[in-house]
């Protein structure tokens, strides 16, 4: 079965192929046959393809195009044309699996897309109007360019969706609840692919384990995983809640921002701009969104460099302390995304405070690996994991579960 999967943004495009005859380990992500994007931020009136197959051929162009699906046609070209071809005709592919970042409280697991489908992403769009519109965008061009293909949506909140009511809740007025003012979540995809993971390469049943996991990239959550569900997590109504970002503040006193707005005449595009674009490690350092400068510039003695981490790490701590007392215990940590499979400094840091729990990192050998790792010492009580994040593998595993015929 050939499986694509699309990852449609507002300013790029991701997809890959996988071919699902090739792969042997269930549990392990086979590698894509065929892997392509498109950067609309490249050149104004262009964009940029990038494609490359299993085979190691690849591609690299500037088309000169604006319009989304004419770009999502070309990109879709390399897979049957050129040095990247991998299919004969692109009837070959089964299924197409969505990223879809928004599915409101009516979606707690994948569905198989319909005009029903469709119209919910549609009504979503003002909870998401960055990602929303553009993933519809990317279903609808699906169609036109595939036919009546059968499609999937994978909810980035679906695996927050079954968070008890006091989890989820925000302490305003009630009507917040009625008008779906509450916690959603995201990054869900990925902290289900990482429990699950977990649980497997724990050896144990998913259902029975305490589970945090952190997803640690340019944007930052953390969720907590028990009976099989996300119980709790750091991001909120929107991805900007919880953790200090690459870019993002996470969770400020909403007080800050009535301040900015009655003393300085802040407008709510100014304010989502400092907030989502100019603070986080960007902000306090005032160098750079990402971690491995940061990093480098603390070590050569910049104190803004310097507090970034720290405030990183406080925060982290904090609110991983936080959703430990959600779970009621910890079995399992997992780090995951850019920062999260990368930084053995972010590994040490964070577990610093969590001692009490039994918690010890493995002294000897805290470095990256090509493979998901246990980082913990061997008598510690609380397993740490090191998991690469495969959210598209496990959109593509959404897609076989939904197409299998119902026994
Ligand atoms: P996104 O959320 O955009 O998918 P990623 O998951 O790729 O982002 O994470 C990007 C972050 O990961 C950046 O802050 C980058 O600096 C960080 N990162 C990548 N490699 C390393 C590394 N070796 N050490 C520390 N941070 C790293």
């Amino acid at each position: 079965m050939k499986i694509l999967v699309l990852n449609a943004g507002s300013s790029s495009h991701k997809s890959c192929l996988f071919d699902l005859t090739q792969s042997s380990a269930a549990s392990l992500a086979p590698e894509p046959v065929w892997r392509a994007a498109l950067d609309w931020t490249h050149a104004a009136g262009q964009v940029e393809l990038t494609a490359q197959n299993q085979a190691g051929e690849s591609i690299k162009e500037a088309l000169p195009m604006t319009d989304k699906a004419e770009g999502l046609a070309a990109m879709l070209n390399t897979l049957v044309q050129g040095p990247t071809q991998v299919l004969g005709d692109l009837s070959e592919i089964a299924v197409v699996g969505h990223r879809v970042v928004h599915g409101g409280r009516d979606y707690m697991d994948s569905v198989r897309i319909d005009g029903q489908v469709k119209a919910a992403i549609r009504r979503l769009i003002p909870l998401a109007p960055a990602h929303n519109p553009a993933n519809l965008q990317g279903i609808e061009a699906m169609e036109q360019i595939l036919g009546n293909l059968p499609q999937v949506a994978v909810f980035d909140t679906a695996f927050h969706a079954r968070m008890p009511e006091a989890a989820s809740t925000y302490p305003g007025p009630y009507h917040w609840v009625e008008q779906g003012i509450r916690r959603y979540g995201f990054h869900g995809i990925s902290h289900q692919y990482v429990a699950q993971r977990a649980a497997h390469l724990v050896g144990q049943d998913l259902a029975q384990l305490k589970i945090l996991t952190c997803h640690l990239g340019n944007g930052c959550s953390l969720a907590a995983v028990k009976d099989g569900m996300g119980v709790d997590t750091t991001m909120g109504f929107t991805p900007l809640d919880g953790l200090m970002m690459g870019s993002r503040s996470g969770s400020v006193d909403p007080g800050i921002l009535i301040h900015l707005i009655r003393q300085e005449g802040y407008s709510a595009d100014q304010l989502d701009e400092l907030l989502n674009k100019q603070s986080g490690l960007k902000g306090i350092s005032g160098l750079s969104n990402d971690m491995r400068l940061v990093v480098e510039a603390m070590e050569q003695g910049h104190p803004q460099a310097k507090l970034a981490i720290d405030l990183f790490i406080h925060r982290l701590r904090r609110e991983m302390g936080g959703l430990i007392a959600s779970l009621g215990g910890l079995d399992v940590l997992v780090f995951t995304a850019g920062i999260g499979e990368n930084s053995p400094l972010v590994w040490r840091r964070a577990c610093a405070g969590f001692e009490f729990l039994g918690l010890q990192l493995n002294a000897e050998d805290l470095k990256r690996a090509k493979e998901d790792q246990d980082i913990a010492a061997p008598n510690s009580a609380v397993r740490v994991l090191v998991i690469h994040t495969q959210e598209e593998w496990a959109i593509a595993q959404a897609c076989v579960t939904l197409l299998q015929p119902v026994a």
